[in-house]
């Protein structure tokens, strides 16, 4: 491996802490990073649950990971003891959107352990890495005098969009949920409506991560400086802030076995997807999931089974356990035209299959950039969160999806009901991301350019290799 082959001695003294939000979506790159700084040589304590920790371990313990100096370290998380159900140690194991607020106050007593470990560990900290979401994180920086950067999850397009909403007061102003609104201060024209944003439900802790975000000595963004360069030149014009895009940092990930568990069990066995995917056409199967998170109800199911079945494609279908099938997939979830999978799918290994034409996503910012990464065109199916950014980004920005044109935010956990996208509307988004025309071919053809300048950008000598240089150079300028 060609960035484990660049050890750099003098890195062995830095101890990097990462503390990422225990959601698959935000473990998961921050995984990479830890992964990343360690082919560095530096030392990395990557902060977890028992539970979190236990989907994790088996990726340690077959793969690259286990000969590098990255510490699992887990934390047991009272879930009982604030409110939550036993167990509950990953917010896709909430129960309900409602127990959010006690899951976030339950990452706070977390704080202590930390401190405690860290107090005794025998390379002192230098940096943390941690999600936004986590405020209370500063007081661990406080505590050793070291560099905190914030790690978001989103790309910069997204982290720009919301520092500019946020400063120009937008949201506050707008009074209907269904108003248009232009996102202010970009280089491009970004419009959308007020529901398509994350809700101000949580609007005081919103408040503490901002605050704990703006405070911060620095940035670091699964993205690379070329693919989103003018929003990085005016994110750090606006702000001043030291911003290091570092990713894909699924590229990371060389090795097969670590892509295909990384995080959750994988339901089906993969030899088994691989051997029905080498039987098709390259770029002929379609890709279609939803996230970790997301579900889709069951009038909805209905409408998206019939209109995969309708298009004539071949596709492969991931739904999450308690999904309600169409009766049709749940009597026969595997035939020459289709697979359906029921859990975790192990999605960068099928993304990077030639086989693989086309990727409907609900734009969640890892599943958007590890489509990129494989050069899959997509069609965009927003739920929730900062999704209808993404999908913007990827739409207008990249030019390499097909808005399925979903209006409001839906299936954050099943409980928010949107509109239901019609079998029809779904079914013309395929055809055109997959009917090989002149506008299919060249978003396939941009698709192909940017993965091949993600790779470039994570190869030795690459932006993002050169940008973590420059985190870990910081950080021991920080330390001397
Ligand atoms: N993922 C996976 N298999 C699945 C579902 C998700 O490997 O069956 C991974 C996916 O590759 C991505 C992450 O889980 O790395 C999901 O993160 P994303 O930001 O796309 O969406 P979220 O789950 O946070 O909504």
């Amino acid at each position: 491996h060609k960035q484990s082959a660049m050890k750099v001695p003098n890195y062995e003294d830095l101890h990097f802490v990462l503390v990422p939000l225990m959601a698959q979506g935000h473990m998961i790159p921050m995984l990479d990073i830890a992964r990343l700084l360690a082919f560095r040589g530096v030392t990395v304590s990557y902060i977890t649950t028992p539970l979190n920790a236990a989907r994790i371990r088996p990726s340690f313990d077959r793969t690259t990971l286990s000969g590098l100096p990255i510490s699992l370290v887990e934390f047991s998380f009272p879930s009982a003891g604030v409110g939550l159900p036993e167990g509950c140690e990953n917010v896709d194991e909430l129960p309900s959107r409602d127990l959010a607020r006690n899951f976030f106050d339950a990452t706070k007593l977390l704080l202590n352990p930390l401190i405690e470990y860290l107090r005794d560990h025998r390379t002192p900290p230098s940096c943390l890495i941690t999600d936004w979401t986590l405020p209370w994180t500063r007081e661990v920086a406080r505590a050793f005098h070291m560099r905190r950067l914030i790690f978001h999850g989103f790309n910069c397009f997204s982290i720009l969009c919301f520092y500019n909403l946020y400063k120009h007061n937008v949201l506050e102003s707008i009074a209907s949920e269904s108003d248009r609104l232009v996102v202010p201060g970009l280089p491009h024209k970004v419009e959308l409506t007020k529901e398509q944003l994350p809700s101000s439900t949580l609007k005081e802790l919103r408040e503490e991560m901002r605050e704990a975000d703006e405070t911060a000595d620095g940035v670091v963004i699964n993205s690379f400086e070329e693919l989103e360069f003018e929003y990085l030149k005016t994110y750090r014009e606006s702000t001043g802030k030291k911003v290091w895009t570092i990713g894909p940092v699924s590229l990371s990930n060389k090795d097969d076995g670590d892509k295909i568990e990384r995080g959750k069990k994988a339901s089906i066995d993969e030899k088994q997807c691989f051997e029905w995917l080498e039987t098709k056409e390259p770029n002929s199967v379609v890709y279609v999931s939803f996230g970790s998170i997301g579900r889709l109800r069951p009038p909805q199911m209905e409408e998206l089974g019939s209109a995969l079945e309708g298009s004539g494609h071949h596709f492969i279908w991931v739904v999450k356990a308690g999904d309600a099938l169409p009766k049709k997939f749940e009597e026969e979830p595997i035939t020459e035209r289709w697979m359906v999978i029921r859990g975790w799918a192990p999605q960068v290994a099928i993304l990077s299959r030639l086989e693989i034409g086309g990727f409907v996503t609900h734009c969640g910012w890892n599943s958007t950039i590890e489509g990129l990464c494989a050069g899959v065109p997509m069609v965009t199916w927003p739920l929730f969160a900062e999704q209808f950014l993404n999908e913007r980004l990827v739409v207008d920005v990249l030019h390499v999806g097909v808005s399925v044109g979903v209006q409001r935010p839906n299936g954050w956990l099943g409980e928010v009901e949107g509109e239901v996208v019609e079998r029809e509307v779904i079914g013309l988004a395929l055809k055109r991301l997959m009917d090989g025309g002149e506008k299919c071919r060249a978003r396939r053809e941009r698709a192909r350019e940017l993965g091949d300048m993600a790779r470039e950008a994570m190869e030795v000598g690459g932006s993002s290799y050169v940008n973590l240089t420059r985190v870990i150079e910081d950080v021991l300028k920080y330390k001397s």
